[in-house]
């Protein structure tokens, strides 16, 4: 592949072998050289300039920083903004991860959905889901653990697959009726439990838009924090159904000639189709690539 997907590129020593090491971690707490990334609950803080970088601000006095890793010598952090003083924010500014997936480096990029999917976790894992009881923070910010039951907590990515379904010249898209007017998209669903991933592409495709596939061949994945799914692209080939809208989750369902998506690909209505920062696009653009 020519280019990581967006939100995937972290050039980054994840240190996973440190996070349980408090005497490093406190050594890296207390180095003036350690930096955090401030995040928001839906994206992060970027500061001024061209190109727009994250934010960092000095480590010492955070509360409770999550170690993301190692990067040209420098450990990162990531922090909730909340709790931070805004004297230490002066000349940033909030950003949704959406908008700053599309004008941070892939590696920027990366670091951004790792620092916001991690903080997400945090706030949603404050409790202990078996008996209630408020958790603690372990390993640098990678475990949460309940004190009185013991259960262990650890961040969590929720597969889904993303199918571009395609029959020669055209290819199945659909629409989600809260979409920007015009907008369709590869047909999408989570991995259920009991599932295996091939079972879900097969099973989507037939639920939401009652048809048949075959032959789904594994393109790439994409982290995708909103919160914590990781989608995984896939390339099928029909094989069989007319196409329409089976669930409530599309409001249609159709085939799309090569020439018109390929028309709409080349900037002629490109609301119509995801942005470039999607792994749907990267489907529709690599199939677009084969004819
Ligand atoms: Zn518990």
């Amino acid at each position: 592949m020519a280019t990581p997907n967006t939100f995937s590129g972290g050039a980054l020593d994840r240190a996973a072998d440190r996070r349980s090491d408090p005497h490093w971690l406190e050594d890296k707490l207390l180095d003036p050289s350690s930096a955090a990334i401030v995040t928001t609950h839906d994206g992060l803080y970027l500061a001024e300039g061209d190109p727009p970088r994250p934010a960092l601000v000095a480590v010492h006095g955070l509360e409770q920083p999550v170690l993301l890793g190692v990067r040209d010598g420098r450990v990162l952090f990531a922090a909730d903004a909340e709790p931070v003083h805004s004297d230490r924010l002066v000349g940033a500014h909030a950003a949704t991860l959406r908008d700053a997936g599309a004008q941070l480096s892939p590696e920027d990029a990366g670091l951004a959905a790792y620092a916001v999917a991690m903080l997400n976790w945090h706030r949603r894992n404050i409790f202990c889901g078996v008996c209630g009881t408020r958790t603690v923070v372990a390993d640098a910010g990678h475990l949460r653990i309940c004190p009185r039951c013991g259960n262990h907590i650890h961040p969590r990515t929720d597969p889904v697959v993303i199918v571009l379904v395609t029959d020669g010249d055209r290819a199945l898209l659909g629409r989600q009726p809260r979409w920007p007017p015009g907008r369709y998209s590869a047909l999408a669903g989570f991995v259920e439990p009991g599932e295996s991933i091939e079972d879900t592409v097969a099973r989507e495709i037939r639920e939401e838009a009652g048809v048949e596939i075959a032959d789904a061949r594994y393109r790439s994945s994409q982290p995708w924090p909103f919160p914590s799914s990781l989608m995984l692209g896939f390339i099928a080939t029909y094989c069989g159904g007319e196409p329409e809208p089976r669930d409530r989750e599309l409001e249609d369902v159709r085939w799309f000639d090569r020439d018109e998506l390929a028309e709409i690909a080349a900037g002629n209505r490109p609301e119509h189709i995801p942005p470039p920062i999607a792994i749907a696009r990267r489907l529709i653009d690599e199939w677009l690539s084969l004819g």
